[in-house]
């Protein structure tokens, strides 16, 4: 059962990317919701305002302890925000639900650059990677695994795919694609993560 953090954003989208990918796959927004899940994705939207509802919403504390403990969670654009470490240009009092050992800065590619479509290379094949107001990672630490760069143009190797162990996170936005590579391979991270 993989969850999708329903407080703001695109969830719609990565439920019906999980259902493509025959997954068993819910909204959650409440604290006893977080419980029954095994892995959880978080959306594309804003993660100051997701930050400030998750806390509203008593989840912030649920989520940020399963993903301390292990279990499998995959953020896009806001939600790779949410699994960062350390944010740049965020808000003051905004908060992550850290995990992945990386720096990411907000709206990286420019106020002006709203969204944008761009080949990545991801995992070794070319990606048509759609960006909206995205992040990039600045930098990662210890045990992170770059999976996704930006393959040309001014911002050619930027970070913008990482996974460390059993958290994913993408700057851009598969689930508005139609492309499941991103989300298959979440999919088997949490297959062999429950076995
Ligand atoms: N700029 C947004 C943020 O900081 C992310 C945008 C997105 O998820 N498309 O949360």
């Amino acid at each position: 059962m993989v969850g999708v953090l329903a407080l703001q954003g695109d969830v719609r989208e990565h439920l019906a990317a999980l259902a493509e990918c025959d997954v068993i796959a819910r909204p959650v927004r409440r604290p006893s919701e977080i419980d029954d899940i095994n892995a959880l994705v978080i959306p594309g939207g804003e993660s100051t305002t997701m930050s400030k509802l998750a806390q509203t919403f008593e989840v912030f504390d649920p989520i940020h302890k399963r993903i301390a403990e292990g279990m499998p969670a995959y953020g896009s654009c806001a939600g790779m925000i949410m699994l960062a470490d350390t944010v740049l240009d965020g808000r003051e009092d905004q908060r992550s639900f850290g995990g992945i050992n990386m720096t990411v800065r907000r709206n990286a590619f420019g106020r002006q650059v709203d969204s944008f479509e761009e080949p990545v290379d991801f995992n070794g094949e070319s990606f048509p990677a759609v960006f909206i107001r995205a992040p990039w990672v600045e930098s990662v630490g210890e045990n992170v695994d770059v999976l996704g760069t930006i393959a040309s143009g001014k911002a050619e190797g930027r970070i913008v795919a990482v996974r460390q162990g059993h958290l994913l996170a993408t700057s851009f936005h598969p689930e508005l694609t139609g492309d499941l590579r991103v989300h298959r391979l979440f999919v088997e991270m949490v297959a062999e993560h429950v076995g």
